[in-house]
């Protein structure tokens, strides 16, 4: 149950459009307080874009849009195209700041190997993976990305360093990664499990289990081997200001329950 009306509305600046800075922008207006939310691109929904893009997580726009209804209901502003820095939030006259501003994709280097995208970028289509695809990562990302490119009739093989795909996760339950786990080598594609990729050569990319070297020629690498957390302006203005504050995942690396959480917590306190 949402707490009742702050004492005392205050002026909030959001810093993110993702789930996080949707959920504390609504949460917050609710209460009574001014919000204004900032984000970077020209869209709401931070990872969720990419993450509803397979046609079996579509429920994940659903989402956004129904975060679009509320805020516009709500007649929060939302500035988009709006790149936040530290002075733009110092010299906002804003009582309270949150930085929901999210995470990026930790990169792979490949000798010898320049097509290399992360998974978000091939799921929102600003990079084109080419018909044979190496997805390195096996978590939750890297497994529906593989098989959302194998549904498109790409040749897919999915690399994970660790001896198992999709380690225990508070994202997934315990049936739907067992069916997933199922699903990959079932719709053909080739599962390679405590491999690595050492470089590319003329032949291929080259790969390294403890048993064997693997090469594989492909049109790309598809990286899905996790994210970082964007908590640099919280970090650099924390000491100016004890009025900042950091949720989603740029406070801690998660999923979008855990974000919503975050978010609904913080909001219902100030
Ligand atoms: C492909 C994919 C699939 C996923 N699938 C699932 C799933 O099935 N279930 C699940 O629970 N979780 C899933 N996740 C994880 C989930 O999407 C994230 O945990 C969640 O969306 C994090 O929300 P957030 O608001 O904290 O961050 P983000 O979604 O990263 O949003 C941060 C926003 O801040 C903006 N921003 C950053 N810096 C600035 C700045 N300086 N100024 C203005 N704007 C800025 C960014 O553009 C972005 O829109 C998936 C993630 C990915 C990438």
């Amino acid at each position: 149950m949402l707490k009742k009306n702050s004492a005392v509305p205050r002026q909030i600046m959001i810093i993110g459009g993702g789930i996080a800075g949707m959920e504390a922008a609504r949460v917050a207006a609710r209460r009574g307080h001014k919000v204004e939310l900032y984000e970077q691109k020209d869209h709401l929904g931070g990872n969720l874009v990419a993450a509803g893009v397979p046609d079996f997580k579509r429920e994940c726009h659903a989402l956004i849009h129904w975060y679009g209804s509320e805020l516009h209901e709500l007649n929060v502003p939302i500035h988009l195209h709006s790149w936040i820095d530290e002075e733009a939030i110092r010299q906002s006259d804003a009582d309270i700041v949150l930085i929901a501003t999210g995470s990026t994709p930790v990169k792979q280097a490949i000798s010898g190997f320049n097509k290399i995208f992360s998974a978000e970028s091939v799921l929102t289509g600003a990079k084109n993976p080419g018909k044979s695809v190496i997805v390195a990562g096996g978590g939750l990302v890297g497994c529906e990305t593989a098989l959302w490119l194998r549904n498109q009739g790409k040749q897919v093989m999915l690399i994970e360093k660790e001896n198992e795909i999709l380690p225990v996760s508070h994202t997934l339950s315990y049936s739907s990664t067992e069916t997933l786990k199922q699903l990959l080598p079932e719709k053909g594609i080739t599962v390679k499990t405590n491999t690595v990729i050492s470089h590319a050569s003329a032949a291929g990319v080259v790969m390294q289990s403890a048993e064997q070297i693997i090469v594989q020629p492909a049109d790309s690498v598809v990286t899905a081997i996790g994210y970082q957390s964007n908590n640099s302006l919280y970090e650099n203005l924390k000491s100016e200001r004890s009025d900042i504050y950091l949720l989603g995942d740029a406070r801690q690396i998660n999923n979008v329950i855990q974000a919503v959480r975050d978010a609904y917590d913080l909001a219902s306190q100030i």
